[in-house]
C-alpha cells in the first residue's frame, strides 16, 4: 500500500467491523440522489488531493466562484501562514454573508421553506419561508442601523432556540456588524464578561426561553449581566412567552415594535472576504475564555461545502442539526451553512427527551428530515431510554445521521446506526472545532466505509500530521499514536482571538512550529483511519461543552472559604466526561459548622452561578491538602488517575511533597 505524500494511502482494504456506503448515499435508490463524493474511497482520494498542497489554489478559487457570489472577485487566493497568523483567503473579494445565505435564495424561492422551527411544544412549530426570513433579517438590520451600528462594530447575541436567531446572526452580517453570540445556557456572569470583552453597544436577547417544558428567565439573566456593562446602550428583546419582564427605560425595546417602524428592506454592506464575521467565545487552557474570530469569505465557503460534500445535501433536503445556535455547531450547521446552501434547515427549541424519548424520531417522521446531525451525549441518553422509542416510527427519509461534540464511543454509534439509521444511513462522525470553523475530519458518506468510533479520513483542505510530542517530529505511516496538527491553512482557520492575537499564536502556531495544533490526541490504524483520542491540554469535555479546569477552578476559587482547588475530567456513561473538583478550605473557615454535603452543594451552585449549570462538578471533595510537588505545583495526573479507579497505578511519587495526602484522597474517592 503506497503512500501519497498527504500520508493517505492509493487505496484502503480495511478488514473488521466496516460499514460501506449504504444505498441511500449510492443513488438511484428510491430516488435517493447520487453523491457528490463517490462512490468509493479513490473518488474521494482524487477530489481531496486537489484541495491540499502548492496546486490547491486553483480548486479553491472554483469552489469560491462556483458557490458563493461576490461584490468584487477576488485574485489573490491566499496569503500569509501560520508563524505570523497572517492566513488571508480570496484576498481582493468583496462578498456579504447574508446576501449569500438569503437574497439569492429568496430570488430563487421566496416560499420555500428556509427554517422548520420545531417548538419546545411541538404544535407551536412553523416553517419560515425565505421571504419571511429574509424581512426579519432586514428588519432587524435596519433598528440596528438607526441605533447607529456600524461596519465592524460587535453587537452580543443572548438568544434562546428561537427561529429569529438566525434572523439576528444575518441581520448582523447584514449591515457588516460582527456578532458575538452567547450559549444562552451562560450565566449573567460568563455572558457579563464576553459582553465586555467585545465592547458592544447593542445586544440582542428574549424575554424568556421554553426548553423541556420549563421557561427560562431570559431576560432576567440579561439584566443581571448588563448591570456590570456600562457601555451597552440597547437591547432588543424578542417576546418568546411573552411573560412579564423589566423593560428599562431608555435602554430596552420590543423587537416586534422596533421593526414594525423600519422597512422590510435593508441593501448588504459590502465586506472583504476576510472582514470578521462573528467572534464566538470557547474554552482555552487558561481561565479567561478566547474571542475566537471568523473571517467572512473563508469561513462562509468551508460552511456551505462541508453542508453539500460531507453531508452529501441536495436540492429539497431537509437537514436538522440539534446543537443550540451559541456554539460554533450551531452557527456553522445551523445558520451559515444550510442558508449559503440554500438549503431548510431546523431550529429545535426543545430537548431529546422531551415529552418523551421518542423526540426526534417523531420530529425526523413529521417532517421527513434527510439529516439529522447529533452529539453522542444525546445518543448515549437515547440508548439508555430504550429502543421502544424509536421503533415505531417512519424513518425512511433519512440518509445521513452525524455526530460531533467528542469520540463517539462503539456502543452509541452502533445503537445510532441499527436503531436510528436502521442499518440504512451513513453515520458521518464529524471531527472538528470552534477555531477550524468547519468539519476537519469526517467519512464522505458516498464514499467512504465507516468504521464505529472512527472519523475516518481529512477533510478537503486539511492536510493532517500526527506529531510525537516527545520529538515535535511527523509520525509517518500506519498504526501510530500522538497529537493532531495541520500542515498548511485553510480558508475557514479562525483567524485570531479577538484582541490577543499573541494568545492565538501562542495557542495553536508555537506548540510545533510550522503546524496548526488542534489540542487532540490522534492515532492513525493499520488502515490509515484516524481516531480522535480527545483533548492533551486542560480542557473536558461536558456533554460536548468545552470547559477548561482554570475556569471551573477560578468560579470555586470565588467561594469566600476556598483555600485551594484542583478541577480534572473523568469519564462518564452520558455526559462523555464529568467535572470532579478538590477543594482545600482556609483555615479560618469553620468546617464544623458547616456540613460537608452542605458546602459541596454551595459550591456547587457557585459554578453555576458563575459559569452556567452545564458547568457544575458531578463530585466535590473536600480534603485536607491537595497533591502537590516540591515546588508547589498541584499533580492533576495523580487526581485523575484516582477519579478514573486507577489509584493503584499512580507510577513514580518520588516528587510529591506529602505521600500521604493520596491515601486521603483516595479514601475520599472510594467514599470512605
Ligand atoms: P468545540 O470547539 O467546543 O467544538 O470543541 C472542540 C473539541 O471537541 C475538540 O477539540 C475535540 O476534543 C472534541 N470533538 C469534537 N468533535 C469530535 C469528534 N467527532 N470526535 C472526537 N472529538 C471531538
Amino acid at each position: 500500500m503506497g503512500h501519497h505524500v498527504t500520508g493517505l494511502p492509493d487505496s484502503i482494504d480495511p478488514s473488521e467491523d466496516v460499514f460501506p456506503p449504504p444505498k441511500r448515499v449510492q443513488g438511484g435508490h428510491n430516488g435517493c440522489p447520487k453523491p457528490h463524493i463517490g462512490p468509493d474511497y479513490e473518488s474521494y482520494l482524487k477530489e481531496y488531493k486537489k484541495t491540499v498542497g502548492p496546486d490547491a489554489d486553483k480548486w479553491w478559487a472554483e469552489q469560491a466562484n462556483q458557490h458563493l457570489d461576490w461584490i468584487r472577485p477576488f485574485k489573490t487566493v491566499r496569503a500569509g501562514g501560520f508563524e505570523y497568523g497572517d492566513v488571508q483567503w480570496f484576498v481582493e473579494g468583496q462578498l456579504n454573508a447574508a446576501y449569500n445565505c438569503l437574497d439569492r435564495h429568496f430570488y430563487a424561492h421566496p416560499d420555500k421553506t428556509a427554517i422548520i422551527f420545531e417548538a419546545d411544544e411541538s404544535g407551536d412549530s412553523r416553517e419560515i419561508s425565505w421571504g419571511e426570513l429574509m424581512r426579519e433579517t432586514c428588519r432587524v438590520a435596519n433598528v440596528l442601523k438607526e441605533w447607529g451600528v456600524k461596519k465592524g462594530d460587535a453587537v452580543s447575541i443572548y438568544l434562546p432556540m428561537t427561529w429569529q436567531a438566525a434572523a439576528a446572526f444575518l441581520a448582523c452580517a447584514r449591515v457588516g456588524a460582527v456578532h458575538s453570540a452567547v450559549f444562552a445556557g451562560f450565566s449573567a456572569e460568563s455572558l457579563r464578561d464576553r459582553v465586555n470583552d467585545c465592547e458592544c453597544k447593542v445586544l440582542i436577547t428574549s424575554d424568556e426561553g421554553k426548553r423541556g417544558g420549563k421557561t427560562i428567565a431570559t431576560k432576567a439573566i440579561v439584566d443581571a449581566a448588563l448591570a456590570q456593562c456600562p457601555m451597552v446602550e440597547h437591547v432588543l428583546v424578542l417576546r418568546r412567552t411573552g411573560g412579564k419582564v423589566n423593560m428599562k427605560e431608555g435602554r430596552d425595546s420590543w423587537w416586534d415594535e422596533e421593526c414594525a417602524k423600519v422597512p422590510t428592506y435593508c441593501p448588504c454592506e459590502p465586506m472583504s472576504a476576510e472582514d470578521p464575521l462573528f467572534i464566538l467565545y470557547t474554552s482555552g487552557s487558561t481561565g479567561k475564555p478566547k474571542g475566537v474570530v471568523h473571517s467572512t469569505g473563508g469561513y462562509l465557503l468551508c460552511a456551505l461545502i462541508t453542508v453539500k460534500y460531507v453531508f452529501d445535501v441536495h436540492p429539497g433536503d431537509k437537514f436538522a442539526c440539534m446543537a443550540d445556535v451559541g456554539w460554533i455547531t450551531g452557527h456553522t450547521y445551523i445558520v451559515y451553512g444550510p442558508l449559503a446552501q440554500g438549503v431548510t434547515t431546523t431550529i429545535f427549541e426543545s430537548t431529546p427527551v422531551y415529552p418523551t424519548a421518542s423526540r426526534y424520531w417523531d420530529f425526523v417522521d413529521k417532517w421527513k428530515a434527510t439529516h439529522l446531525y447529533t452529539a453522542p451525549t444525546a445518543i448515549r441518553l437515547l440508548r439508555r431510554m430504550g429502543e421502544e422509542h424509536v421503533k415505531h416510527h417512519d424513518l425512511s427519509s433519512l440518509r445521513v445521521l452525524g455526530t460531533v461534540g467528542e469520540p463517539i464511543n462503539p456502543e452509541a454509534w452502533h445503537w445510532y446506526n441499527d436503531f436510528a439509521g436502521k442499518n440504512q444511513c451513513a453515520i458521518v462522525d464529524t471531527y472538528w472545532m470552534t477555531e477550524t470553523g468547519s468539519h476537519a475530519v469526517a467519512p464522505y458518506p458516498g464514499a467512504i466505509h465507516t468504521k464505529p468510533g472512527s472519523a475516518t479520513f481529512p477533510c478537503f483542505g486539511f492536510d493532517l500530521a500526527i506529531i510525537d510530542p516527545q520529538t515535535g517530529k511527523e509520525l509517518e505511516g500506519n498504526d501510530v499514536e500522538g497529537v493532531l496538527a495541520a500542515r498548511a491553512p485553510w480558508p475557514s482557520l479562525a483567524r485570531t482571538v479577538f484582541r490577543d492575537h499573541k494568545r492565538y499564536l501562542e495557542t495553536y502556531m508555537k506548540p510545533y512550529p510550522g503546524y496548526f495544533f488542534f489540542g487532540d490526541g490522534a492515532a492513525r490504524d493499520a488502515d490509515g483511519y484516524l481516531w480522535i483520542k480527545g483533548r492533551v491540554d486542560d480542557v473536558i469535555n461536558v456533554s460536548g461543552h468545552r470547559l477548561s479546569t482554570a475556569e471551573v477552578e477560578s468560579a470555586l476559587i470565588l467561594h469566600k472559604g476556598v483555600a485551594e482547588t484542583a478541577v480534572v475530567g473523568s469519564h462518564d456513561d452520558i455526559t462523555g466526561q464529568a467535572v470532579y473538583a478538590f477543594v482545600t478550605m482556609k483555615p479560618e473557615f469553620d468546617l464544623e459548622a458547616t456540613k460537608e454535603d452542605a458546602l459541596a452543594k454551595e459550591l456547587a451552585i457557585q459554578v453555576r452561578k458563575v459559569i452556567g449549570p452545564f458547568a457544575a462538578p458531578k463530585k466535590i471533595y473536600l480534603v485536607s491538602d491537595l497533591p502537590k510537588t516540591r515546588s508547589g505545583k498541584i499533580m492533576r495526573r495523580i487526581l485523575r488517575k484516582v477519579v478514573a479507579g486507577e489509584g493503584d497505578q499512580l507510577g513514580d511519587l518520588s516528587s510529591i511533597a506529602d505521600p500521604s495526602i493520596v491515601d486521603e484522597i483516595k479514601s475520599k474517592v472510594a467514599g470512605k
